[in-house]
């Protein structure tokens, strides 16, 4: 099994940086054990014009027989002889990929402490897979990565034997794509597609595949024309999982859209300030309310659940009480701002020991999530559908259950108190509902009352005699809290980094 990637440069531009991003040097041959053989990281050309990374897997036969057992399609008729007769040695699929994920693991995260910003660059770069299985042959290889934005595709069906052109093809393909990508859009790319085009997936597949899933096809896949059979045959047709996947995936393409769109009357400035102070935008108040409710909730561990771009994370972070921050969001597109937002790949030690950001769905139960003195949803309960607020509220007060739990949402009473909102209209194209006192007030003690917390409220923003404040908060606070921590504490950066240090130095 083979690939390589080639990329060209400049003096000022070295295409050797190639090295640098994929946390190999050129000067070497590597050699990594997988559990599935053997990985092989060589550069056939290194030069400041031109360098080709290759890997190649010289997989263990016995190994992967061995592994093989108790995979999904082991009832098949033939499974015993496809023990002996087996093209996985020499066809680039999962086998390669789950090589990738192990041996380029950094570069797929997206991580490049020597050389950061051009993590984010686009190269020009060309990747080539001599011989690759397809079900679906070159039409779905095109139809795989050509929505990409390569600027060439090129799938060509390898002929069975070319001495004998009517025998006709094999199903293998010589795939090259060509283009200017970044290289960690490149890898993730490969990483999820090699097994679709192969649709044989070698193991068994975990729930938390949706997970690598989601967070590999971060910025494709959300919207790619074949974004069913992807996640489908992906998840090797488990279809609980596969509908998990394109739920989120929807949940993905919504909040990237979302984002897209200005908060403009958060950022209004209010106009019942004193004109003599400089005068305050909603959101910046909403900040300081939750850190003053945190605060005097004497919270140090805390979940800022929905946290978006990392403002809140961000203003937190400044304050040395809070000893634990945890960012959550759906959308990976959020997490890279606020990544970028927080400069997490240049932050100390230290720092980065308090903050972790992970995606994730607040719709589903998180058992990492346990154990935190608070949890902040900050204008977040609004983006879910009215059906899927029993999901969160259970993943939050029933699962995970931190002794304090601030939710502030639209006071939609306020609305005819902004001028450039017409009538009847809700503040935000996402928004699914927005809830007048009323409807919060006992949405929020029902939650309370299902759960055992207690709930006060407080308005955030200038309190109209008529129509309530612009934002509505809840506080619930519990003596039953779930104190108890599942997980061990991940250090620093993005969570889906985490424990690389490790497996990095142990490969190397
Ligand atoms: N808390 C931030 C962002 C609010 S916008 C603030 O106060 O400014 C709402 C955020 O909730 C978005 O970032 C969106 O991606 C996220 N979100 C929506 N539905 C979600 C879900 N089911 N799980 C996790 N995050 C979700």
């Amino acid at each position: 099994m083979f690939l390589t990637i080639s990329t060209t440069g400049s003096p000022e531009r070295p295409a050797t940086d190639l090295g640098f991003l994929l946390h190999k040097h050129p000067g070497k041959a590597q050699a990594f054990s997988t559990s599935h053989g053997t990985a092989h990281v060589f550069y056939p050309e290194a030069s400041e014009e031109r360098c080709t990374a290759a890997l190649l897997l010289e997989v263990d036969p016995v190994a992967l027989v061995r592994r093989g057992k108790g995979k999904g399609r082991g009832g098949a008729p033939d499974a015993a002889l496809a023990q002996y007769v087996n093209d996985r040695p020499y066809a680039a699929s999962s086998l390669l990929s789950v090589a990738m994920a192990a041996v380029f693991k950094s570069a797929l995260n997206g991580v490049c402490r020597a050389l950061p910003d051009r993590v984010q660059e686009s190269l020009p770069l060309r990747v080539e897979v001599p011989a690759l299985p397809a079900r679906g042959g070159v039409e779905l290889a095109r139809g795989l990565f050509g929505p990409l934005g390569w600027a060439r595709v090129d799938a060509v069906a390898v002929p069975l034997d070319e001495r004998f052109p009517q025998w006709g093809d094999s199903r293998y393909v010589r795939l090259v794509l060509e283009g200017e990508m970044r290289l960690v859009d490149a890898l993730r790319q490969l990483y999820v597609l090699l097994p679709v085009l192969d649709d044989a997936k070698h193991y068994w597949v975990a729930p938390d595949e949706v997970d690598k899933l989601l967070r590999a096809g971060e910025g494709w896949l959300a919207g790619h024309p074949e974004q069913k059979l992807i996640t489908s045959r992906y998840l090797s047709r488990r279809w609980g999982l596969t509908r998990q996947a394109m739920e989120r995936l929807e949940l993905v393409r919504l909040a990237e859209s979302d984002d897209l769109e200005v908060e403009s009357l958060d950022n209004a400035v209010d106009e019942t300030t004193d004109t003599e102070e400089r005068p305050v935008p909603l959101a910046e108040r909403r900040r300081e309310a939750i850190l003053t409710a945190l605060r005097s909730a004497g919270a140090a561990r805390v979940l800022d659940l929905g946290c978006g771009q990392g403002q809140l994370v961000q203003a937190l972070l400044k304050d040395a009480r809070f000893t634990e921050i945890v960012g959550v969001d759906v959308s990976m597109r959020a997490l890279t701002v606020a990544a970028r937002r927080l400069k997490l790949d240049r932050m100390g030690e230290r720092q980065a020991g308090r903050v972790t950001l992970r995606q994730g769905s607040l719709s589903y139960t998180d058992r990492q999530l346990k154990g935190y003195d608070a949890a902040v949803l900050s204008e977040v309960i609004e983006h879910l559908d009215l059906e899927r607020l029993p999901a969160l509220e259970y993943a939050v007060f029933g699962a995970a259950r931190p002794r304090t739990v601030l939710v502030t949402t639209p006071n939609v009473e306020y609305n005819v108190r902004w001028e450039t909102l017409p009538a009847g209209h809700v503040r935000h194209g996402d928004h699914r509902f927005e809830w007048t006192r009323a409807e919060f007030g006992a949405w929020a003690r029902q939650v309370a009352g299902r759960h055992g917390y207690e709930v006060d409220f407080l308005p955030v923003g200038p309190d109209d005699p008529e129509v309530g404040p612009p934002t509505q908060m809840a506080v619930f606070t519990t003596a039953a809290a779930d104190t108890e921590k599942t997980h061990g504490k991940t250090h620093g950066r993005t969570d889906r980094e985490s424990g690389e240090k490790t497996k990095e130095a142990k490969a190397a």
